[in-house]
């Protein structure tokens, strides 16, 4: 395996609304919501027994709402906790504050990474949830605790900008949400996302101790501090690829796409644009890159100093 191989893991047998136990003291149920995005769908997590938390209650999806209700069936439902506010995440927060009563947890409204250049709109792929308002704001640090559990909020941004963590060190566990999943890459589409975040976020994931990764797709990563640190490695040989091509001449982004993404799945080469506009935002920043006024999606871009 190459140093720069993810070991990505797509062996997951979860049926959606079934609930699972995958540590004592944490369940989980999935939506049936996949996509190319999504994977098998999103993962909600039930943390504690009797007063329980609610990670991530998903998208805006009345089934999925039941069955984590039935889930907790003669247990109360005290913190609703959302790692960050895509469509297929915090929608359904509404659905299950008014059955519970319970308190939503989350960093803010969403927001982007950076001002908006002239040129951009709301970009598709973000999948924004901009109705979503948590009752109490929780910065990096912040501890949450129930009856049982205590969760300490650990800021990761990247794949959006109020993207946070949960991590559970009693039991070496964290809640990781969209920044670290086993089957796939995270998605980083700026404005909303930010590289230069993302990598920082991961590293400061690779350094804390909580080793099993709950995501909000797809399967556990039981050393997720070193899977971490292969997806760090995996954007470094992505930034030197960009590099690679542009040494040839400049380009433009879906020209980029070709070069670097051989055999992509067609619904997916726009993300893939996107992941590329987050590595080239990042290299002009830094001064290796150049393009014509803000880096955008449809900009063309080229070595400084060739
Ligand atoms: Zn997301």
């Amino acid at each position: 395996m190459a140093d720069d191989d993810v070991p990505f893991n797509k062996h997951f047998l979860l049926e959606p609304g079934v609930v699972e136990e995958v540590r004592p003291g944490i369940r989980r149920v999935l939506c049936n919501n996949p996509s190319p995005f999504t994977f098998t769908g999103t993962v909600s997590y039930i943390v504690g027994q009797g007063n329980v938390a609610i990670i991530d209650p998903g998208p805006d999806n009345a089934p999925h709402a039941a069955a984590l209700l039935d889930a907790v069936r003669g247990e109360t439902v005290t913190h609703i906790l959302v790692t960050h506010t895509h469509r297929d995440h915090s929608p359904n927060t509404g659905r299950l504050k008014t059955a519970t009563g319970a308190i939503v947890y989350a960093e803010g409204p969403h927001r982007a990474s950076r001002p908006r250049h002239e040129s951009e709109k709301h970009s598709p792929e973000s999948g924004a949830d901009r109705d979503f308002k948590p009752d109490v704001t929780v910065g990096h640090g912040d501890v949450i605790e129930g009856d049982g559990w205590r969760l300490e909020a650990v800021a990761t941004p990247g794949h959006t900008a109020n993207h946070l963590a949960f991590a559970w060190a009693e039991h070496s566990v964290s809640f990781v949400g969209d920044h670290v999943m086993g089957w796939s890459t995270s998605i980083v589409a700026p404005p909303d996302g930010a590289m230069v975040d993302y990598m920082s976020s991961l590293n400061r994931l690779a350094g804390r101790a909580e080793q099993l990764y709950l995501s909000g797709h797809g399967p556990e990563i039981p050393e997720g501090p070193r899977y971490a640190r292969f997806l760090i490695r995996h954007r470094q040989a992505r930034e030197a690829s960009i590099l690679h091509r542009l040494a040839k001449g400049e380009a433009d982004i879906p020209t980029m796409v070709r070069a670097i993404y051989i055999g992509i799945d067609p619904r997916l080469t726009r993300a893939a644009g996107y992941s590329v506009l987050a590595h080239l935002e990042d290299l002009v920043a830094r001064g290796v890159v150049a393009t014509d006024g803000d880096p955008v999606i449809g900009g063309t871009y080229r070595l400084v100093n060739s």
